[in-house]
């Protein structure tokens, strides 16, 4: 098994967590930055894992889905309340199962993961998402 690893730096995105106690349930942004682990057993005809110049997929994806976009539970019912109210042209909702840095971690595998079969076929896989907040804190999500 080899792997090989991208990162993303510098992801600027907004979450909260509705049920904390202290300061984390207040919407608040870090610059994410998201480092995907790939594994295959059988290299492709260049020798690589995957090509990183035919990522494009991936970038796009976090433009699309994270850059800018406040992450927020389904959970989180004060959000829907947020989210239908006048001020809904003032952010734009990413909704995941969990806005916890673990939860964004485990929302990244599942949707990259789907878009590296689409793209890499059966050959490639993720083998882990490491998702770091800021500099101090991060998580790795190995399923
Ligand atoms: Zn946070």
């Amino acid at each position: 098994m080899l792997t090989c690893s991208k990162t993303y730096k510098d992801i600027p995105f907004a979450h909260r967590q509705p049920f904390h106690e202290g300061h984390c349930s207040k919407i608040h942004g870090h610059n994410w930055s998201v480092t995907i682990e790939f594994q295959a057993t059988d290299l492709d005809k260049n020798g690589f894992v995957v090509d990183f110049g035919k990522l494009k997929y991936i970038k796009q994806f976090i433009d699309e889905q994270l850059d800018h976009a406040c992450l927020l539970s389904s959970e989180d019912t004060q959000a829907k309340e947020l989210a239908e109210s006048q001020y809904k042209n003032l952010f734009r909702i990413c909704w995941v199962e969990n806005a916890s840095c673990e939860g964004i971690a485990v929302f990244l595998y599942e949707e990259i993961s789907r878009l590296v079969r689409e793209h890499e076929g059966e050959r490639v896989s993720i083998r882990s998402i490491k998702l770091h907040e800021d500099e101090k804190n991060f998580v790795r999500y190995t399923p």
